[in-house]
C-alpha cells in the first residue's frame, strides 16, 4: 500500500467531509456497468433509470456509435492541444456548421462542455465594468462564469421580470447582459423568454441563454424554447450542449459571427485546454442529424411527458407538462435520500438532489424521462411513488 500524502490537506479534508456527512449531505460515486439506456446496470442490479439527461435516448444509438468510431478510427483518441494550437479538425469545423443550420445561426462555437461554455463565454464577453444580470435559480456554470467574469453581477428572484426590469432600470454599467436557463435544470419549468426579451431591448441590454435541457426537447426542430418561440434572432447568445440530447459531451454557442470570432479569442476554457476529440464531434454530429429529422423521436419523449405529468397530478403532485425534467420535492435531505432507497428497492433510479445544487428545504426527487422509456416503465414510477406516500 502507498504512504498517505500530505497530513495537513488530508485534515481539511476530513474535516469538510465530516461536516457534510453531519449534514447529511455527503455523496458517493456508483459506477455503472451498461451504457445509458432505460436500463441500467448498477450493484449487480438492473434499474430503471430516471436519472440521465438522455432525453432521446441517444447516449447509446448505434447510428452515433458508429460516426465516432469512424471518426476515432481516422483522427485517434485525443486532439494534443488546444483548438488555436493544432488541436482543431475538419470534423470540428463540419460539426460547427451542422449546428449552426440546425439553429439558424450566423456562427457557432464549440467548448469542450456546458460548464466550459458558460464560464468562457461569460468571461469573454463582460468584465469588470460590466453588469450581469441573472436568475436566482441559473445553472452552477453560469454563476460561475459571472465570478470568473468579475463583472457585478445582480441575482433577480426567478423568472421574475418585473425585478429584472427593475434592476435593469437602476443599474447602470458599460455592458450590461442577462443570462437565464430556457428550462431550469432542477425544476423544470420554463424561463419567461418572450418578456425576458422585450424588457432587454427596452433597456438596451444584451441576452445569453443556457438551453441545455431545451435542445432536442423543445421546438419545432428541437432547437429549444428560442426555436419554440421564434426568438433565435432576438436573443444574442444560446448556449446548448451536446451532452445531454445529442448523447454526447460537449457544447456550443450559437450566435453572430464576431461574437463567436470574439469569444474563440478569449475564452480561457477553450484557448487553455485541449480541443474536444474529433470522435465526439463525430458524435454530435449524427445525433443532431437524427433529431433534426426524426421528430417521431421528439413525440415519443412528449408522449412520455404528458403520461408522467397527469400521472403526478393524479397523485397530488404539481407536475405540468413543460419539459423532461420532474422534480418531487420532499423537504429534507435525509427525507430525499429515504425516498430515493426506496424507489431503488423496487427497481428504480431516481436521484436524490439536495443543497447546494438546490435551495434549503427543498431536497427532492428529480425524474428525467426519456422517449426510450417505455410507458409500463412510467406506470412503475408512478406506482412507487403512490406506493412511498410522500
Ligand atoms: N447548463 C445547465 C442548465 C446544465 O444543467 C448543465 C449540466 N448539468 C450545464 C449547463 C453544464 O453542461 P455540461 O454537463 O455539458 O458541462
Amino acid at each position: 500500500m502507498s504512504a498517505r500524502a500530505g497530513g495537513v490537506v488530508t485534515a481539511w479534508a476530513e474535516e469538510g467531509l465530516d461536516a457534510l456527512k453531519a449534514r447529511g449531505l455527503r455523496r458517493y460515486l456508483e459506477p455503472l456497468d451498461s451504457a445509458q439506456g432505460p436500463l441500467v446496470r448498477l450493484g449487480g442490479e438492473t434499474l430503471v433509470n430516471f436519472a440521465s439527461n438522455d432525453y432521446l435516448g441517444l447516449a447509446a444509438s448505434p447510428t452515433v456509435r458508429a460516426a465516432a468510431a469512424a471518426a476515432l478510427e481516422a483522427h485517434g483518441v485525443g486532439s494534443g492541444a488546444s483548438r488555436l494550437v493544432v488541436g482543431d479538425t475538419s470534423v470540428h469545423q463540419r460539426l460547427e456548421a451542422r449546428l449552426a443550420a440546425f439553429e439558424h445561426a450566423e456562427a457557432v462555437l464549440l467548448f469542450n462542455s456546458g460548464y466550459a461554455a458558460n464560464v468562457g463565454t461569460l468571461q469573454a464577453l463582460v468584465g469588470p465594468e460590466d453588469a450581469v444580470f441573472s436568475d436566482a435559480l441559473n445553472h452552477a456554470s453560469l454563476i460561475d462564469g459571472c465570478r470568473l467574469s468579475r463583472a457585478r453581477t445582480v441575482v433577480y428572484p426567478h423568472s421574475d421580470v418585473e425585478a429584472l426590469e427593475r434592476a435593469l432600470a437602476s443599474t447602470p454599467a458599460r455592458r450590461r447582459l442577462v443570462v437565464t436557463d430556457t428550462v431550469f435544470s432542477m425544476d423544470g419549468d420554463l424561463a419567461p423568454l418572450r418578456d425576458i426579451v422585450q424588457v432587454c431591448q427596452a433597456h438596451g441590454a444584451a441576452l445569453l441563454v443556457d438551453e441545455a435541457h431545451a435542445t432536442g426537447v423543445l421546438g419545432e426542430r428541437g432547437a429549444g424554447l428560442c426555436e419554440a418561440l421564434g426568438l433565435e434572432e432576438a436573443v444574442d447568445v444560446r448556449m446548448g450542449t451536446l451532452s445531454k440530447s445529442l448523447g454526447g459531451l460537449g457544447a456550443y454557442i450559437a450566435a453572430s459571427r464576431p461574437v463567436v470570432d470574439f469569444v474563440l479569442q478569449r475564452a480561457r476554457p477553450l484557448v487553455y485546454s485541449t480541443a474536444l476529440p474529433a470522435a465526439l464531434c463525430a458524435a454530435a454530429e449524427a445525433a443532431v442529424d437524427i433529431v433534426e429529422r426524426d421528430d417521431a423521436l421528439r413525440a415519443r419523449l412528449w408522449r412520455n411527458i404528458h403520461r408522467f405529468s397527469k400521472g403526478l397530478r393524479e397523485l397530488g403532485f404539481a407536475a405540468e407538462p413543460r419539459s423532461a425534467v420532474f422534480p418531487v420535492i420532499v423537504g429534507e435531505p435525509e427525507r430525499a435520500v429515504a425516498a430515493s432507497q426506496a424507489l431503488r428497492s423496487r427497481g428504480l433510479l431516481v436521484k436524490a438532489i439536495r443543497p447546494p445544487t438546490v435551495p434549503e428545504g427543498t431536497s427532492r426527487l428529480r425524474f428525467c424521462l426519456s422517449a426510450a422509456h417505455t410507458e409500463g416503465q412510467l406506470d412503475l414510477a408512478l406506482a412507487a411513488l403512490r406506493a412511498l406516500n410522500l
